[in-house]
């Protein structure tokens, strides 16, 4: 005989796994290489309103949900310069990536940049399975406006320069993939086309946990 409270426990189990199958499909989209907004230079925010903070909450959702370490709002397709980012995020050996820092940079500005360059494998959400190095100064200098849409400057090098510098050229319309040489170019230019045609490629779970993808 079943007992009622065994199929309270079956229902239930049941209802959570249908809700976390809906929550993945609901899973916010992320704009792919090959749509025009990716292409386009984004406004300036005048002031912290409700739709921002709506904003950077859904921003903060999918790259997380991503195992991203940085997105911009133009990516979710909202042409504003916003752009968020957490390079702490930690991965041990049993347990999956945990949050580190969220930080928050609105209308952000590279005030200066260092001599030196430092390569970098870099990969975007925006261009699933393909990656390359990319040269960028390895520190630098960025004002903002954080949550609070208050004046902040800050200095920052490796990966976290590395991001700033990334997002901030998801603002104006360009993508890492701009900024390869020939040669590397012309290694990708077969999944570029492909993506633009609306082919994604897959992406293991085991690689975004490896790889900072922003
Ligand atoms: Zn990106």
């Amino acid at each position: 005989m079943i007992r009622v409270d065994e199929c309270w426990a079956v229902f239930i189990k049941i209802t959570i796994a249908r809700v976390d199958s809906l929550r993945r499909e609901m899973k916010i989209e992320i704009l792919t290489y090959g749509h025009p907004t990716l292409k386009q230079k984004s406004e300036s925010v005048a002031g912290m309103t409700p739709e921002i903070r709506g904003l950077i909450d859904r921003m903060a959702e999918a790259m997380y949900s991503n195992k991203g370490v940085g997105l911009a709002a133009p990516q979710l397709g909202q042409l504003l310069r916003v752009v968020i980012l957490d390079v702490d995020q930690v991965k041990s050996e049993t347990k999956p990536r945990a949050k580190g820092k969220l930080h928050v940079l609105i209308n952000p500005e590279i005030l200066w940049e260092s001599q030196e360059d430092e390569p970098y494998v870099e990969g975007c959400l925006s261009i699933p399975g393909v990656d390359g190095k990319v040269y960028r100064p390895a520190q630098i200098g960025v004002r903002f406006r954080n949550l609070r849409f208050q004046d902040k400057e800050m200095q920052a090098e490796g990966l976290l320069a590395r991001v700033i510098q990334h997002e901030v050229d998801h603002l104006n319309g360009i993508l890492f993939v701009d900024r390869l040489g020939f040669t590397q170019r012309a290694l990708i230019a077969g999944k570029l086309s492909k993506l633009r045609k609306g082919i994604r490629h897959p992406i293991s779970d085991e690689r975004r946990e490896d790889k900072f993808i922003f």
